[in-house]
C-alpha cells in the first residue's frame, strides 16, 4: 500500500469508507481498495475461472493501492455494496413535453442518489411566452425548467456524500439563449449546474464574418428574431468574465468525431465537459497517475502499457457489475459500452521530468504519452473484442469493420477528488499553485496545502522553503520571490503564471488523440477582460477542442482553491 497523504486521508474518511449503523468508518485505504477490486473483479467470473477471477482482483488492488490508476469516484464509493451504482457520467434527454420533463427529473434524482452528474440539453424546450396549445396558455420556457432541476438536486445529496453535478446545455439559435447566458449572474442562482452554450460552426463563422445570427423556436422550427452573431458573442463572454458560466460545447467539432453517428447527432455532455453523450448513455472513468510513471528521469513507458491494458480491463468489468439508476441506462451501457481512461498526476510528471509545463518540449511529450495511452487502450479493447465480443452497437459506428470492445476509449476527467486520494496534480492541470488553501470540498472546512514536490525540491537545493511559501501566501506566484533556485522556479509554473494560450495549447495536445473530450479550466488572471476570453473561445474551437471553460480568479466570491496560505 503506497503512502497517503493527511489530505488523502481526510477525503477519504469523510466519504468513501463504508460505515456501520452508528456511522462509524468499517474499513480503512486497503480494505477499500480491496472491496474495489473484487467487487470489479467479480465480472471475471462471467468469462473465465474462479481462480482467474481471484488473480485479476489482485491486480486491479495493487494498481489501486500503489495509486497507479483509480476509477471515478462512484465506483471507489459504491463496487462491492448493495448500491452497486459506479459511473459518474450520465446524459438524459430533455424533450418538449411536461411528462417527459418530469420522467427525467425522476431518472436524474435516481441518478445522483447514486453518486452520478447529469448533464441535458434543453433546447428542444420551446421558449418562454411561445403558445402552449393544450391548455391555451403561455410556456415558461428552458429556463424555469433548469430552475426545477437545480432546486431538486439541491434537495437531495448524491447518496448523503456529494451533491449531483449538472451541466445545462442551449444551443446559440434558441431564442432565449441570451436569458440563458446571464442566467448565473446573481449569486447563488443555478448553484448546481455548470452552463455551456452548445455552438455549431455555423455559429462560430457568423461571429468571425461579423454576421447576422437567426434565433429560431424549436417548436416549429421558424425563425423569432435575428441579432449580429457578436453581440450574442460579447454577452457570453461577459457573463463568463462575471462568473466562469457559460462554457462553450463545440457540437459540430464533437458530431464530426461522434463514434456511433448512426445513433444520432450528440447534443450533450456530463457536467464537467469530458465526456459528449447521447440521451441515456453514461460512462464510467478511470485515471492514471502520470506521477508513478516517472523512473531515473524517462517516462516509464513499459510501466504504463501494462496499466493501461489493466484498466480497460477494469472498466469493461465495471461496465458488466454495475447497477444502473434505471432501466434505459442499462440497455445503452450494454450496447455501446463506452468507457473514458484519462490521467492525473500531468504536470507532476512534468516537474519531474524538468519540463516547464507552457513550452514545445511539454506538449510534444503530451501528444506522445496520449497517442501511446490511445494505442495501447485500442489493442486492449480489441483484444478483449476477441475474448468477449465486439460491443452491440457496433454496426452504428464511423468504422464499423474495426471490432472493438468499447465505442469509446478516453476520456481526461478533472480528477477533482481522486487525484487528492492520489497526492498529485489534478488531470492534466498545471499546479494551481505552490502553496494554497482547498475550500469547501469536504462541504466547508479550508484545507492548506503546500506541494510537497516543492519542499522535496527545495530542501534538495538547500533552499528555504518555509520563508518562500510565507511569500507565495501574497501573490500565489514564486515569479518575484528571492531565493528560489532557477531550476525549481522554471519548471514550478502554476496555473495563473501559464498564459491562456498555453493552457489551450496543451488542452489541444492532449484532445488530439482523446476520443471523447478534455475537461480543463482556461485560468485568468483577474485583471483579464471580456475580449480577451472571446479570443480564447474562437482558439479553442479552432484548435479543435470539444469545449471550452474560463475561470477568471477572484470572479466568484467562494471558490474551491484559494491563494494565499496561513500556515
Ligand atoms: N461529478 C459529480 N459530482 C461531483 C464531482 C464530479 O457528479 O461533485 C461527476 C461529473 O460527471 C464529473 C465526473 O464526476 O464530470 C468526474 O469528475 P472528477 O474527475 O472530478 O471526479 P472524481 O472521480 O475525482 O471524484
Amino acid at each position: 500500500m503506497a503512502d497517503l497523504t493527511p489530505h488523502a486521508l481526510r477525503v477519504l474518511r469523510a466519504r468513501y469508507f463504508l460505515r456501520d449503523a452508528e456511522g462509524r468508518p468499517v474499513e480503512d485505504a486497503a480494505a477499500l481498495f480491496r472491496r474495489v477490486a473484487r467487487g470489479v473483479a467479480a465480472a471475471e467470473l462471467d468469462y473465465g475461472s474462479r481462480k482467474d477471477a481471484e488473480a485479476w482482483a489482485e491486480r486491479f488492488e495493487a494498481a489501486m493501492a500503489g495509486l497507479d490508476f483509480l476509477p471515478n469516484s462512484p465506483t471507489l464509493m459504491n463496487a462491492g455494496t448493495p448500491l452497486g451504482q459506479l459511473s459518474a457520467c450520465f446524459v438524459l434527454p430533455i424533450d418538449d413535453a411536461i411528462d417527459a420533463i418530469f420522467q427525467t427529473l425522476h431518472q436524474t434524482a435516481l441518478v445522483h442518489q447514486s453518486g452520478g452528474g447529469t448533464g441535458f440539453n434543453f433546447s428542444a424546450v420551446r421558449p418562454e411566452g411561445d403558445r402552449v396549445v393544450r391548455t391555451g396558455g403561455r410556456a415558461s420556457g428552458p429556463l424555469s425548467f433548469l430552475r426545477v432541476f437545480d432546486r431538486a438536486t439541491e434537495e437531495m445529496r448524491q447518496g448523503g456524500k456529494r451533491r449531483g453535478a449538472n451541466m445545462g446545455i442551449l444551443d446559440a439559435d434558441h431564442p432565449d439563449v441570451e436569458a440563458f447566458a446571464d442566467a448565473k449572474r446573481r449569486p447563488g442562482v443555478l448553484r448546481n449546474f455548470n452552463l455551456s452554450v452548445g455552438a455549431t460552426d455555423a455559429f462560430l463563422e457568423a461571429v468571425e464574418a461579423d454576421a447576422d445570427w437567426a434565433l429560431v423556436n424549436p417548436r416549429d422550427r421558424r425563425e423569432v428574431r435575428r441579432l449580429p452573431a457578436r453581440a450574442l458573442f460579447r454577452r457570453i463572454a461577459e457573463a463568463a468574465w462575471a462568473g466562469g458560466d457559460p462554457g462553450m460545447v463545440f457540437l459540430s467539432t464533437i458530431n464530426r468525431q461522434n463514434p456511433l453517428p448512426g445513433l444520432g447527432p450528440i447534443r450533450a455532455t456530463n457536467p464537467c465537459g469530458e465526456v459528449p453523450l447521447l440521451p441515456y448513455e453514461s460512462c464510467n472513468l478511470g485515471s492514471l497517475n502520470l506521477a508513478r510513471r516517472v523512473r531515473g528521469g524517462e517516462v516509464d513507458w513499459e510501466g504504463l502499457r501494462g496499466l493501461v491494458h489493466l484498466a480497460v480491463r477494469f472498466l469493461d468489468d465495471v461496465i458488466r457489475v454495475n447497477r444502473y439508476p434505471a432501466t434505459p441506462f442499462a440497455l445503452m451501457a450494454e450496447r455501446n459500452r463506452k468507457i473514458g481512461l484519462g490521467v492525473m498526476g500531468w504536470a507532476e510528471m512534468l516537474i519531474r521530468l524538468g519540463l516547464p509545463y507552457d513550452t514545445e518540449a511539454a506538449r510534444r511529450l503530451a501528444g506522445e504519452v496520449a497517442a501511446f495511452v490511445r494505442a495501447e487502450a485500442e489493442a486492449a479493447s480489441a483484444a478483449l473484442a476477441r475474448e468477449r465480443g465486439a460491443f452491440p452497437n457496433l454496426p452504428y459506428a464511423r468504422d464499423p469493420e474495426r471490432p472493438r470492445r468499447h465505442a469509446t476509449l478516453l476520456s481526461i476527467a478533472p480528477t477533482g477528488t481522486i487525484s487528492i486520494i492520489a497526492g498529485t496534480t489534478p488531470s492534466i492541470e498545471p499546479l494551481f499553485a505552490v502553496a494554497y488553501t482547498r475550500e469547501g470540498v469536504l462541504g466547508g472546512e479550508a484545507l492548506p496545502e503546500v506541494n510537497p514536490l516543492f519542499v522535496r525540491m527545495m530542501e534538495e537545493h538547500g533552499a528555504d522553503w518555509r520563508r518562500v511559501v510565507r511569500e507565495v501566501a501574497a501573490t500565489g506566484t514564486l515569479e518575484d520571490v528571492p531565493g528560489v533556485p532557477e531550476e525549481v522556479r522554471r519548471v514550478f509554473r502554476s496555473a495563473l503564471e501559464v498564459s491562456p494560450e498555453d493552457h489551450l495549447k496543451m488542452q489541444a495536445a492532449w484532445q488530439a488523440h482523446v476520443d471523447n473530450a478534455v475537461s480543463k479550466t482556461i485560468n485568468l488572471r483577474p485583471e483579464a477582460t471580456p475580449e480577451e476570453i472571446e479570443r480564447i473561445y474562437l482558439e479553442a474551437w479552432r484548435l479543435g477542442l470539444k469545449g471550452v471553460t474560463v475561470f477568471r480568479y477572484g470572479s466568484k466570491g467562494q471558490q474551491v482553491l484559494e491563494l494565499g496560505f496561513h500556515p
